[in-house]
């Protein structure tokens, strides 16, 4: 594993893309964009063209686009820039079980909903998104494939559903973290065949007894089907010079955003720095620990990473913050957890200490696994 020589990011996330110098694909993408300043007047043209053309297909529901959301600061900002710019959106939730989703994350869902948008609810069973759950973790080591998967491919099934071809995400994960998603700019039609989506089938997460009917809002529908309805999968963010996690907090905050409090907001509970992120969901700080196991690199690494990019901090002052913080997990989430999978804590880092990834780690005398020296640097 090698870290980034500009910022902080790993070579040890899948799909990464470091050049010869060892400096990653968003801190080129920084640096580009601030050589040559971005063209702001094209991307309105552009992004003029897609309204346009979002209006133009409405279809009888009168709904020029579809977002999903789940109430956080991302779609709460996208929600209501969608409105601003003239769009009249359809909201798409899939949202986890009530076991799993904070009260939190129910508040900020209400509060968006509140905010005046017409709203569909999409809510797998939770026996099945359990079963899945735990399917993934033993077999894949992530906790969170299945309903990554159902959260997107929700959207395009309800776009074909209610005939409302333009869905509009948020930044292209490409550009920020350096996954692929098979562009670089605004256009999102590929991301299904992004790493952890498998190319939207959701049969690799499940288990043989499951039925196909049981995995429909897990499965992408088909190259075909998406053609047909003439879908366009557009990321908004491309086009707002604003759209970062600081602006979209203090936006969503503004329109009624509850954040992480207390307990729940310390990075040495959490693993990470920001309290305006996870906030319908506590398992993901579970998950991110399991990540920072298996590749050497957590939330905080990615929280730092950007930023060190955007001048933020050093890169010093962020190591050191990754040293700090970086894969650390409260043991009342892995209780929550555990007892919502109805697994024993032992099962639990059973699984997980299968997964780590001993090459980054050296064992202290205590047994206790430590991130090797030398990746700090
Ligand atoms: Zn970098």
């Amino acid at each position: 594993m090698r870290r980034c020589k500009t910022c902080v990011e790993t070579d040890t996330r899948p799909t990464t893309d470091f050049d010869e110098h060892g400096v990653c694909l968003p801190c080129r993408s920084v640096s580009l964009t601030s050589v040559e300043a971005i063209d702001w007047d094209e991307r309105n043209a552009i992004l003029k063209e897609i309204i346009v053309w979002g209006k133009a297909h409405s279809g009888p529901s009168g709904y020029d686009c579809i977002i999903g959301v789940s109430g956080g600061k991302d779609s709460t900002r996208q929600a209501l820039y969608a409105r601003e710019i003239g769009l009249n959106p359809l909201l798409v939730s899939c949202v986890y079980p009530p076991e799993q989703q904070t009260k939190r994350g129910a508040a900020n869902l209400a509060n968006l909903i509140e905010l005046g948008f017409d709203t569909i609810v999409v809510a797998p069973a939770p026996q099945i998104s359990k079963k899945l759950m735990r399917n993934c973790f033993k077999s894949l080591g992530n906790l969170f494939n299945a309903s990554e998967l159902a959260l997107y491919a929700s959207l395009p099934i309800t776009a074909i559903a209610y005939n409302i071809p333009l869905i509009l995400l948020g930044e292209n994960p490409g550009l920020s973290f350096g996954t692929d998603v098979g562009s670089r700019d605004y256009n999102g039609n590929k991301m299904k065949n992004m790493n952890t989506l498998q190319g939207g089938d959701p049969r690799r997460f499940a288990t043989d007894e499951m039925e196909d009917n049981q995995l429909y809002w897990y499965r992408y529908p088909s190259d075909d089907a998406m053609e047909r309805a003439d879908l366009r999968i557009v990321y908004l963010g491309y086009f707002m010079s604003d759209f970062n996690d600081h602006t979209n907090a203090r936006i969503a905050i503004e329109h009624g955003l509850q954040v992480r409090m207390g307990e729940d907001a310390k990075p040495e509970n959490i693993g990470g720095l920001a309290t305006e992120v996870a906030l319908d969901d506590d398992f993901v700080i579970v998950n991110q620990m399991l990540k920072y196991m298996k590749f050497g690199f957590g939330k905080c690494t990615q929280e730092v990473g950007v930023a060190v990019r955007n001048h933020l901090m050093s890169r010093e002052e962020g190591l050191e913050l990754i040293r700090r913080y970086d894969g650390k997990c409260h043991p009342k989430y892995i209780k929550a957890l555990t007892d919502y999978l109805e697994m024993s804590e032992d099962e639990f880092w059973e699984i997980a200490e299968h997964y780590r990834g001993v090459e980054f780690f050296d064992r202290d005398d205590a047994g206790v696994w430590h991130l090797k020296e030398e990746l700090y640097r």
